[in-house]
């Protein structure tokens, strides 16, 4: 047996729909998928900021001039209920999305640009542990944002 072989057969369900397209992990979670469902999930999939629903509109618009706001909305909706997508509310009201197999992270906001810079922080990571079983918690996941301006 060679040992690329087995390394394949290490991999987990969890690796193989990493490694699949939004889409397909879509259809994978028995989202029914229509031509413009597969637009707006081919747009998601290139993205790895934090666009809102008007931002990743114009985009599938790109692709399929006819895809309405609305069916972006409703797509996005049944893409989050199934914890495929993430939304985040940076504080100006609308909903930012971002992959929902994204590793955790923290999100630090610029107050002036409304720049969105991610971050990880081993301490941080500690520090939450620390809190959630000082309370008898294990800790299953955490939102952190930061609002700030630059320095000097
Ligand atoms: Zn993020």
């Amino acid at each position: 047996m060679s040992g690329e072989r087995e390394v394949s057969e290490r991999l987990s369900m969890e690796d193989i729909l990493i490694e699949a397209s939004l889409e397909n992990r879509a259809r994978a979670q028995g989202i029914k998928m229509t031509a413009q469902r597969a637009v707006v999930c081919s747009v998601l999939d290139g993205i790895d900021d934090h666009p809102d629903a008007l931002q990743i509109h114009d985009k599938a618009r790109q692709i399929d001039p006819r895809i309405a706001l609305a069916t972006v909305y409703r797509t996005m909706r049944l893409l989050e209920d199934r914890d495929l997508i993430k939304s985040h509310n940076f504080g100006d009201g609308r909903s930012r999305y971002e992959d929902g197999l994204k590793d955790e992270h923290g999100h630090l906001i610029n107050s002036d640009t409304g720049e969105v810079i991610e971050f990880h922080d081993a301490e941080f990571e500690n520090l939450k542990k620390r809190i959630a079983k000082r309370l008898g918690y294990d800790v299953t996941g955490h939102r952190l944002e930061l609002y700030g301006k630059p320095l000097g």
